[in-house]
Protein backbone atom coordinates (compact mmCIF):
# COMPACT_ATOMS: atom_id res chain seq x y z
CA UNK A 1 0.00 0.00 0.00
CA UNK A 2 1.47 3.23 -0.88
CA UNK A 3 2.66 5.54 2.08
CA UNK A 4 3.78 8.88 2.50
CA UNK A 5 7.62 10.38 2.55
CA UNK A 6 6.47 13.08 4.88
CA UNK A 7 9.92 14.68 4.84
CA UNK A 8 9.38 14.52 0.83
CA UNK A 9 5.61 14.65 0.70
CA UNK A 10 6.35 11.98 -2.30
CA UNK A 11 4.09 8.86 -2.50
CA UNK A 12 6.48 5.98 -1.44
CA UNK A 13 6.07 2.26 -3.81
CA UNK A 14 8.05 0.13 -1.76
CA UNK A 15 6.46 -2.77 -0.64
CA UNK A 16 8.64 -5.40 0.64
CA UNK A 17 7.86 -5.56 4.20
CA UNK A 18 11.63 -5.08 5.20
CA UNK A 19 11.48 -1.41 3.55
CA UNK A 20 9.66 0.22 6.19
CA UNK A 21 11.73 -1.11 9.22
CA UNK A 22 15.28 1.26 8.98
CA UNK A 23 18.52 -0.25 8.77
CA UNK A 24 19.79 -3.22 10.34
CA UNK A 25 21.18 -3.15 13.86
CA UNK A 26 24.72 -2.31 12.98
CA UNK A 27 27.27 -5.22 14.20
CA UNK A 28 30.78 -4.85 14.28
CA UNK A 29 31.31 -8.61 13.30
CA UNK A 30 28.88 -8.03 10.45
CA UNK A 31 31.48 -7.26 7.59
CA UNK A 32 32.87 -9.45 5.12
CA UNK A 33 36.33 -11.01 6.18
CA UNK A 34 39.71 -12.35 4.48
CA UNK A 35 42.36 -10.49 2.04
CA UNK A 36 43.11 -10.70 -1.23
CA UNK A 37 46.33 -13.26 -2.01
CA UNK A 38 49.39 -11.81 -2.65
CA UNK A 39 50.24 -9.66 -5.35
CA UNK A 40 52.30 -12.18 -7.18
CA UNK A 41 49.10 -14.37 -7.80
CA UNK A 42 47.06 -11.24 -8.20
CA UNK A 43 49.39 -9.92 -11.57
CA UNK A 44 49.73 -14.05 -12.64
CA UNK A 45 44.99 -14.01 -12.59
CA UNK A 46 45.19 -10.89 -14.50
CA UNK A 47 47.89 -12.25 -16.67
CA UNK A 48 45.88 -15.43 -17.51
CA UNK A 49 42.22 -13.90 -17.71
CA UNK A 50 43.69 -11.08 -20.19
CA UNK A 51 45.34 -13.75 -22.59
CA UNK A 52 42.34 -15.84 -22.32
CA UNK A 53 39.64 -13.76 -23.87
CA UNK A 54 41.99 -11.20 -25.69
CA UNK A 55 40.81 -12.85 -28.61
CA UNK A 56 37.00 -13.26 -27.80
CA UNK A 57 35.42 -11.88 -30.42
CA UNK A 58 31.79 -11.22 -29.12
CA UNK A 59 29.62 -8.90 -28.68
CA UNK A 60 28.81 -5.23 -30.64
CA UNK A 61 30.35 -1.96 -28.92
CA UNK A 62 27.43 0.92 -28.27
CA UNK A 63 26.12 2.88 -31.18
CA UNK A 64 22.99 4.99 -30.04
CA UNK A 65 25.41 7.78 -28.36
CA UNK A 66 26.92 8.36 -31.81
CA UNK A 67 30.77 9.29 -30.40
CA UNK A 68 31.09 5.77 -28.27
CA UNK A 69 30.42 4.08 -31.49
CA UNK A 70 33.79 5.32 -32.66
CA UNK A 71 35.80 3.56 -30.10
CA UNK A 72 38.60 0.33 -30.67
CA UNK A 73 36.51 -2.63 -30.06
CA UNK A 74 39.86 -4.00 -29.40
CA UNK A 75 41.08 -2.35 -26.42
CA UNK A 76 41.34 -4.70 -23.04
CA UNK A 77 42.82 -3.77 -19.66
CA UNK A 78 42.08 -5.59 -16.27
CA UNK A 79 42.98 -3.42 -12.93
CA UNK A 80 42.49 -4.26 -9.38
CA UNK A 81 43.34 -2.24 -6.52
CA UNK A 82 43.64 -3.96 -2.75
CA UNK A 83 41.76 -2.17 0.25
CA UNK A 84 45.66 -1.95 1.41
CA UNK A 85 46.05 0.03 -1.94
CA UNK A 86 48.07 -2.14 -4.02
CA UNK A 87 46.97 -2.26 -7.55
CA UNK A 88 47.90 -4.67 -10.07
CA UNK A 89 46.84 -3.96 -14.06
CA UNK A 90 47.02 -5.35 -17.53
CA UNK A 91 46.26 -4.40 -20.88
CA UNK A 92 45.03 -0.68 -22.24
CA UNK A 93 44.30 0.37 -18.25
CA UNK A 94 45.60 3.63 -18.50
CA UNK A 95 43.15 4.39 -22.07
CA UNK A 96 40.37 6.87 -20.43
CA UNK A 97 37.27 6.47 -21.32
CA UNK A 98 33.82 7.68 -20.24
CA UNK A 99 32.32 6.59 -16.87
CA UNK A 100 28.91 5.71 -18.41
CA UNK A 101 26.58 3.79 -15.91
CA UNK A 102 29.04 3.18 -13.53
CA UNK A 103 28.64 6.84 -12.59
CA UNK A 104 25.27 5.57 -11.08
CA UNK A 105 26.54 4.01 -8.30
CA UNK A 106 28.80 6.89 -6.81
CA UNK A 107 26.54 9.65 -6.90
CA UNK A 108 24.07 6.98 -5.31
CA UNK A 109 26.81 6.17 -2.57
CA UNK A 110 27.20 10.37 -1.98
CA UNK A 111 22.91 10.81 -1.90
CA UNK A 112 22.73 7.86 0.20
CA UNK A 113 25.63 9.44 2.51
CA UNK A 114 23.55 12.82 2.62
CA UNK A 115 20.16 12.04 2.73
CA UNK A 116 20.40 7.96 4.79
CA UNK A 117 19.29 4.80 3.89
CA UNK A 118 14.97 5.02 4.51
CA UNK A 119 15.21 8.07 2.27
CA UNK A 120 17.14 7.07 -0.54
CA UNK A 121 15.19 3.46 -0.87
CA UNK A 122 11.90 4.78 -0.76
CA UNK A 123 12.42 7.67 -2.67
CA UNK A 124 14.11 5.57 -5.85
CA UNK A 125 13.34 2.05 -4.87
CA UNK A 126 16.04 -0.68 -4.18
CA UNK A 127 14.67 -3.85 -6.29
CA UNK A 128 15.40 -4.85 -10.26
CA UNK A 129 12.85 -4.08 -12.92
CA UNK A 130 13.90 -6.90 -14.77
CA UNK A 131 13.88 -4.54 -18.05
CA UNK A 132 16.27 -2.26 -19.85
CA UNK A 133 18.16 0.14 -18.63
CA UNK A 134 16.23 2.77 -20.48
CA UNK A 135 12.76 1.16 -20.39
CA UNK A 136 10.15 3.35 -20.03
CA UNK A 137 7.55 0.42 -19.50
CA UNK A 138 9.47 -0.09 -16.46
CA UNK A 139 8.24 3.43 -14.42
CA UNK A 140 4.55 2.80 -16.03
CA UNK A 141 4.82 -0.58 -14.89
CA UNK A 142 5.59 0.46 -10.97
CA UNK A 143 2.92 3.10 -10.86
CA UNK A 144 5.68 5.48 -11.46
CA UNK A 145 8.70 4.29 -8.96
CA UNK A 146 12.02 4.17 -10.77
CA UNK A 147 12.93 0.80 -9.33
CA UNK A 148 16.53 1.22 -8.49
CA UNK A 149 19.21 3.81 -8.90
CA UNK A 150 21.20 1.98 -11.26
CA UNK A 151 18.66 2.25 -14.29
CA UNK A 152 18.22 5.73 -15.81
CA UNK A 153 14.92 6.58 -14.42
CA UNK A 154 16.47 5.92 -10.99
CA UNK A 155 19.94 7.73 -11.36
CA UNK A 156 17.59 10.34 -12.92
CA UNK A 157 15.94 10.39 -9.45
CA UNK A 158 18.79 10.17 -7.43
CA UNK A 159 21.02 13.12 -9.61
CA UNK A 160 18.26 15.27 -8.67
CA UNK A 161 18.48 14.60 -4.84
CA UNK A 162 22.03 15.84 -5.14
CA UNK A 163 22.59 18.95 -2.74
CA UNK A 164 22.57 22.32 -4.46
CA UNK A 165 19.71 24.57 -5.53
CA UNK A 166 21.08 24.83 -8.76
CA UNK A 167 22.71 22.33 -11.70
CA UNK A 168 25.56 23.95 -11.62
CA UNK A 169 26.39 23.78 -7.57
CA UNK A 170 24.74 20.03 -8.23
CA UNK A 171 27.14 19.17 -10.76
CA UNK A 172 30.22 20.95 -8.61
CA UNK A 173 29.59 18.56 -6.04
CA UNK A 174 29.54 15.32 -8.31
CA UNK A 175 32.12 15.86 -10.19
CA UNK A 176 33.77 16.79 -6.86
CA UNK A 177 32.66 13.27 -4.92
CA UNK A 178 33.47 11.02 -8.04
CA UNK A 179 36.94 12.59 -8.15
CA UNK A 180 37.40 11.98 -4.31
CA UNK A 181 36.32 8.09 -5.23
CA UNK A 182 39.23 8.14 -7.98
CA UNK A 183 41.86 10.01 -5.73
CA UNK A 184 42.28 12.27 -8.47
CA UNK A 185 40.56 15.53 -10.43
CA UNK A 186 37.74 13.92 -12.89
CA UNK A 187 37.14 15.53 -15.69
CA UNK A 188 34.50 15.50 -18.17
CA UNK A 189 34.85 14.11 -22.19
CA UNK A 190 33.42 17.10 -24.26
CA UNK A 191 32.94 14.91 -27.48
CA UNK A 192 30.59 12.13 -25.35
CA UNK A 193 29.06 14.93 -23.79
CA UNK A 194 27.92 16.54 -26.62
CA UNK A 195 27.17 13.51 -28.63
CA UNK A 196 24.86 12.26 -25.65
CA UNK A 197 23.29 15.79 -24.91
CA UNK A 198 22.28 15.76 -28.67
CA UNK A 199 20.95 12.03 -28.96
CA UNK A 200 19.41 11.87 -24.62
CA UNK A 201 15.42 13.00 -25.67
CA UNK A 202 14.74 8.81 -24.61
CA UNK A 203 16.18 9.96 -21.04
CA UNK A 204 14.46 13.87 -21.48
CA UNK A 205 11.18 11.70 -21.76
CA UNK A 206 11.92 9.68 -18.62
CA UNK A 207 12.40 12.15 -16.75
CA UNK A 208 9.87 14.12 -17.88
CA UNK A 209 7.14 10.63 -17.37
CA UNK A 210 8.94 10.83 -13.23
CA UNK A 211 8.12 14.57 -13.05
CA UNK A 212 4.39 13.51 -14.09
CA UNK A 213 4.32 11.02 -11.45
CA UNK A 214 5.02 13.87 -9.07
CA UNK A 215 8.36 11.78 -8.43
CA UNK A 216 10.80 14.76 -9.70
CA UNK A 217 11.68 18.19 -7.70
CA UNK A 218 13.84 19.26 -10.01
CA UNK A 219 13.28 20.36 -13.57
CA UNK A 220 14.03 17.60 -15.60
CA UNK A 221 15.19 18.98 -18.73
CA UNK A 222 17.88 20.47 -16.06
CA UNK A 223 18.65 16.87 -14.37
CA UNK A 224 19.20 15.32 -17.44
CA UNK A 225 21.89 17.29 -18.24
CA UNK A 226 23.39 17.14 -15.31
CA UNK A 227 23.36 13.32 -15.31
CA UNK A 228 24.82 13.30 -18.85
CA UNK A 229 27.24 15.14 -17.78
CA UNK A 230 28.00 12.77 -14.96
CA UNK A 231 28.09 9.86 -17.90
CA UNK A 232 31.01 11.13 -19.86
CA UNK A 233 33.12 11.96 -16.83
CA UNK A 234 36.82 10.67 -18.12
CA UNK A 235 38.52 7.61 -16.73
CA UNK A 236 40.69 5.45 -17.00
CA UNK A 237 40.76 1.17 -16.12
CA UNK A 238 43.18 2.16 -13.27
CA UNK A 239 40.99 4.57 -12.09
CA UNK A 240 37.97 2.28 -11.53
CA UNK A 241 39.72 -0.03 -9.92
CA UNK A 242 40.56 2.27 -7.12
CA UNK A 243 36.93 3.53 -6.92
CA UNK A 244 35.96 -0.05 -6.59
CA UNK A 245 38.13 -0.46 -4.01
CA UNK A 246 36.87 2.66 -2.18
CA UNK A 247 33.56 0.74 -1.69
CA UNK A 248 35.66 -1.91 -0.92
CA UNK A 249 37.49 -0.39 1.92
CA UNK A 250 33.86 1.17 4.00
CA UNK A 251 34.43 4.40 1.95
CA UNK A 252 38.09 5.64 2.51
CA UNK A 253 40.08 5.71 -0.43
CA UNK A 254 42.88 3.08 0.02
CA UNK A 255 45.69 5.14 -2.26
CA UNK A 256 44.73 8.86 -0.67
CA UNK A 257 43.07 7.47 2.72
CA UNK A 258 40.87 9.93 2.82
CA UNK A 259 36.85 9.08 3.94
CA UNK A 260 34.52 9.61 0.71
CA UNK A 261 31.63 7.87 2.48
CA UNK A 262 30.08 5.83 5.73
CA UNK A 263 30.81 2.41 5.68
CA UNK A 264 27.36 1.95 5.90
CA UNK A 265 26.89 3.80 2.87
CA UNK A 266 29.03 0.95 1.21
CA UNK A 267 27.36 -1.46 2.01
CA UNK A 268 24.07 -0.31 0.98
CA UNK A 269 26.04 0.63 -2.52
CA UNK A 270 27.21 -2.92 -2.89
CA UNK A 271 23.43 -4.17 -2.01
CA UNK A 272 22.02 -2.08 -4.88
CA UNK A 273 24.77 -2.97 -7.18
CA UNK A 274 24.31 -6.80 -6.64
CA UNK A 275 20.40 -6.62 -7.28
CA UNK A 276 20.94 -4.66 -10.23
CA UNK A 277 24.23 -3.77 -11.63
CA UNK A 278 24.62 -6.30 -14.86
CA UNK A 279 21.19 -4.55 -15.95
CA UNK A 280 18.87 -7.64 -16.69
CA UNK A 281 21.48 -10.16 -16.41
CA UNK A 282 22.43 -9.16 -13.37
CA UNK A 283 20.98 -12.53 -11.66
CA UNK A 284 23.19 -14.22 -14.27
CA UNK A 285 26.40 -11.89 -12.88
CA UNK A 286 25.33 -12.81 -9.30
CA UNK A 287 25.57 -16.58 -9.82
CA UNK A 288 28.56 -17.16 -11.89
CA UNK A 289 30.79 -14.31 -9.97
CA UNK A 290 29.18 -13.71 -6.84
CA UNK A 291 30.21 -10.48 -6.49
CA UNK A 292 28.88 -7.08 -6.94
CA UNK A 293 29.18 -5.17 -9.73
CA UNK A 294 28.54 -2.76 -12.02
CA UNK A 295 28.81 -1.96 -15.85
CA UNK A 296 28.31 0.69 -18.17
CA UNK A 297 27.83 1.16 -22.18
CA UNK A 298 30.94 2.70 -22.82
CA UNK A 299 32.76 -1.06 -22.23
CA UNK A 300 33.65 -0.46 -18.14
CA UNK A 301 32.24 -3.22 -15.18
CA UNK A 302 33.67 -2.58 -11.41
CA UNK A 303 33.70 -5.51 -9.50
CA UNK A 304 33.98 -5.57 -5.35
CA UNK A 305 35.44 -7.76 -2.99
CA UNK A 306 34.04 -6.05 0.14
CA UNK A 307 36.74 -5.81 2.38
CA UNK A 308 39.61 -7.11 -0.24
CA UNK A 309 39.64 -4.62 -2.92
CA UNK A 310 38.10 -3.78 -6.35
CA UNK A 311 38.70 -5.18 -9.74
CA UNK A 312 37.91 -3.00 -13.20
CA UNK A 313 37.90 -3.71 -16.74
CA UNK A 314 37.30 -2.27 -19.45
CA UNK A 315 36.53 -3.97 -23.11
CA UNK A 316 33.78 -2.01 -25.47
CA UNK A 317 32.32 -4.81 -27.35
CA UNK A 318 28.78 -5.57 -25.72
CA UNK A 319 25.94 -8.14 -24.58
CA UNK A 320 22.44 -7.49 -25.54
CA UNK A 321 21.74 -5.93 -22.18
CA UNK A 322 24.95 -3.70 -22.37
CA UNK A 323 27.24 -5.26 -20.77
CA UNK A 324 31.05 -5.99 -21.61
CA UNK A 325 31.49 -9.48 -23.07
CA UNK A 326 35.45 -9.52 -22.54
CA UNK A 327 34.79 -8.08 -19.02
CA UNK A 328 32.59 -10.05 -17.77
CA UNK A 329 34.21 -13.54 -18.55
CA UNK A 330 37.55 -11.74 -17.14
CA UNK A 331 35.81 -11.25 -14.05
CA UNK A 332 34.56 -14.10 -13.47
CA UNK A 333 37.89 -16.15 -13.97
CA UNK A 334 39.53 -13.97 -11.89
CA UNK A 335 36.94 -13.93 -8.88
CA UNK A 336 37.47 -17.95 -8.92
CA UNK A 337 41.12 -17.83 -9.23
CA UNK A 338 41.36 -15.52 -6.04
CA UNK A 339 38.71 -16.73 -3.97
CA UNK A 340 36.92 -13.51 -4.37
CA UNK A 341 33.36 -15.29 -4.65
CA UNK A 342 31.23 -14.04 -1.56
CA UNK A 343 28.77 -17.13 -1.54
CA UNK A 344 31.63 -19.62 -1.69
CA UNK A 345 32.20 -21.34 1.44
CA UNK A 346 33.69 -24.61 2.91
CA UNK A 347 32.41 -26.86 5.61
CA UNK A 348 34.16 -26.32 8.54
CA UNK A 349 36.07 -30.22 9.06
CA UNK A 350 36.20 -30.59 5.73
N1 LIG B 1 24.60 7.69 -20.45
C1 LIG B 1 24.04 6.41 -20.76
C2 LIG B 1 22.54 6.53 -20.95
O1 LIG B 1 21.90 7.22 -20.23
C3 LIG B 1 24.38 5.44 -19.68
C4 LIG B 1 23.86 4.07 -19.96
C5 LIG B 1 24.65 2.95 -19.37
O2 LIG B 1 25.88 3.00 -19.31
O3 LIG B 1 23.98 1.98 -19.00
O4 LIG B 1 21.98 5.97 -21.83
Amino acid sequence: MAQTDLRTNIPDFATGSLAGDGPAPASREAISTGSLPGPERVKQALGDAYRRYRDLDEGKVADYIPSLARVDPSLFGLSVCSVEGLTASVGDVTHEFSIQSISKVFVFALVCQELGHLAVSRRVGVNNTGLPFNSVMAIELADGQPRNPLVNAGAITTTSLVPGSTPDAKWAFIKDGLSRFAGRPLDIDEEVYASEAATNQRNMAIARLLQSYGRLDTDPIETTDVYTKQCSLLLSTEDLAVMAATLADGGVNPVTHQKVVDPSVCRDTLAVMAASGLYEFSGDWLFEVGMPGKSGVSGGIITVAPGKGGLATFSPPLDPAGNSVRGQRAARYVAHAIGLDLFASKPIDA
